[in-house]
């Protein structure tokens, strides 16, 4: 028996399953053929077929996922055909001009100070692989054998790979490579497949046919685990599939804590794909709709159109309130059809509000696009990074600009669509009393704001120890934006992670708070956790943590008092 720890837990999922191991892709290496002249016009039209044979690939693949549509983009982009032309007019196979094409784009990517692009690197490789097979005309099955359900294990995945998975024969799956950023981990994020991301030992530690059991959640992998261990893995399954049944039956009903407060707890998405995926476990509404994926997954600016086709699907689908955010791009979100110049600090300088402050066409592009979904169900507008009220006021005057536009065109939209703030900054905790009487709601960004007050940056590996929303410094912020909006008479949510943690429910909703919004795998939990609480004894509890001054003391405080009282009855 040997065990491994994974460190990057992001999924939910108690597996036990023969392992299948996917074979290690022998790149053969195309060389200049160098035997004979090579015919440019023949490598060419070969060339220029592959493209467009994967085009129509990826045109279908694209209805379902909009990763692919990106793909397809690149794929079309007269850049790539221009390179991969000029290798071949040097002398190359249209095999050896790809290869040499993509390697280079990879490394473009490779270089990249920020992680989320670096990862784009995966999607450049997979579109090389697409593009060589559809050349040499061999199939890109890459799981050749897999035919019993099982658990898959790779040196890294493609977001192809897992599209094309029969979802059937995925048990989960264990990856050697990746990070949590990558297509592949939002996509098992989304379809809620229990995945390990990050483990270099795996591939050489397990073979096909191997039994292999993991604990998504802890971490815990287990190969050739013997009887006890077995028999506690199938005992953890089947307690976990109870609970979740069990919560999940009740997901659809009100949340009321046992003295009488309804809450709302919504989910935060980032696509269409993902508000699918959602559904299932029936959230309230959608409290932070992360814009900027859209434009992250497309080759262009959207369009007005596009956007509002993409927001009143939404609206549409759920038909509870939404909340979008307006772009949030910069910091460690970057277009590769924009060019950001290069800055020292990209947390700390020209992303969010104060992008699209600055650039009123693309945010009344958005804008636009928003007002006309609001007519279409319950919508909100979110601004993100707010600082001062001087930029709420600067949005707002857009919007209401925007709406003037509308009207004068005759077109429909919500004329009361409330205009509110993610509070993710120092400053808009200390002037949360003066912004709370000009919004109509907040929504507290405990992502941003843990990294902002702790001066800890969240994506720095290095110090990832010392970024903790439970620090007293984070709690007394919050504690103070809900007192803020109370006294304004405004409701005031949490959207930042440690909505989604249960450590967190009880003080939050002793503090206050009005609304919940996670991940909507969380939100059952979240729901029956509220249901089984006080208010009052919450709010007791959330006076002790307050006078708290030490992290490890206010953890250790909530450890101690969370998880065991959720009951359901
Ligand atoms: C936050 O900062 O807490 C938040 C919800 O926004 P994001 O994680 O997208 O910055
Ligand atoms: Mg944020």
């Amino acid at each position: 028996m040997l065990k491994i720890q994974a460190t990057v837990c992001f999924t939910r999922g108690i597996v036990i399953g023969p392992a299948y191991v996917v074979p290690e892709k022998i790149k053969e290496k195309p060389v200049v053929n160098s035997s004979h002249i090579i015919d440019q016009s023949v490598e060419k039209a070969r060339f220029e077929r592959a493209v467009e044979e994967v085009s129509q690939d990826l045109e279908k693949l694209a209805l379902e996922h909009d990763v692919f549509a990106a793909h397809l983009a690149i794929v079309q982009d007269p850049t790539l055909s221009e390179e991969v032309e000029a290798h071949i007019e040097a002398g190359k196979t249209a095999e050896a001009s790809v290869d040499e094409t993509i390697e280079g784009l990879k490394l473009v990517f490779q270089m990249m100070d920020n992680a989320y692009m670096r990862e784009r690197a995966d999607d450049i490789e997979d579109i090389g692989n697409r593009l060589m097979a559809a050349l040499q005309q061999k199939s890109l099955r890459r799981f050749p054998g897999l035919s019993v359900p099982s658990v898959i294990v790779a040196r890294d995945l493609f977001p192809s790979d897992t599209a094309n998975l029969d979802a059937s024969l995925v048990l989960g799956f264990i990856t050697a490579e990746g990070g949590v950023s990558s297509h592949v981990a939002i996509m098992a994020k989304n379809r809620g497949i229990p995945a390990l991301i990050g483990v270099p030992e795996i591939v050489s530690s397990v073979q096909t046919g191997d039994l292999i059991a993991f604990d998504a959640e802890t971490g815990e992998i287990c190969i050739h685990p013997d009887e006890a261990v077995k028999a506690d893995f199938f005992e953890r399954a089947k307690a976990l599939k109870e609970k979740e049944g069990a919560l999940l039956a009740r997901a659809s009903e009100p949340v009321i804590s046992r003295d009488g407060k309804t809450l709302r707890v919504y989910c935060n998405i980032g696509s269409l794909e993902e508000l699918n995926a959602s559904m299932a476990y029936s959230p309230d509404g959608v409290g932070l709709f992360r814009s900027e994926f859209l434009f992250m997954d497309s080759d262009h600016f959207p369009t007005e159109e596009e956007q509002f086709i993409a927001y009143r699907e939404a609206s549409e689908k759920i038909g509870k309130e939404i909340t979008i955010r307006t772009l949030d791009i910069g910091g460690d979100k970057e277009l590769n059809y924009f060019s950001f110049d290069h800055e020292e600090n990209p947390f700390l300088g020209w992303r969010a509000i104060r992008m699209t402050l600055d650039m009123p066409d693309l945010f009344c592009t958005q804008l636009r696009a928003i007002l006309r979904a609001s007519a279409y169900g319950p919508m909100r507008i979110m601004f993100p990074m707010i600082t001062s009220l001087y930029e709420f006021e600067r949005a707002k005057a857009l919007t209401e600009a925007c709406k003037a536009s509308l009207k004068d065109e005759g077109t429909a939209f919500d004329d009361h669509i409330p205009l509110g703030i993610m509070v993710e900054t120092p400053a808009a905790v200390f002037m949360a009393d003066e912004l709370a009487k000009a919004v109509d709601f907040f929504s507290i960004g405990t992502n941003d704001l843990t990294q902002y007050i702790l001066a800890v940056d969240r994506g720095n590996e290095k110090i990832k120890h010392m970024f903790n929303a439970f620090h007293p410094a984070v709690i007394r912020a919050i504690a103070r934006v809900i007192e803020a909006a109370h006294e304004a008479d405004i409701e005031v949510g949490m959207c930042g992670e440690m909505a989604g943690d249960l450590r967190a429910t009880e003080i939050l909703l002793g503090l206050g708070l009005d609304e919940f919004s996670m991940s909507a795998q969380m939100t059952p939990d979240v729901k029956e956790k509220i249901r089984s609480l006080d208010v009052s004894k919450a709010a007791e509890k959330a006076m002790k943590v307050l006078a708290m001054s030490d992290v490890d003391e206010i953890e250790a405080y909530l450890s101690l008092n969370s998880g065991s009282d959720t009951i359901i009855d």
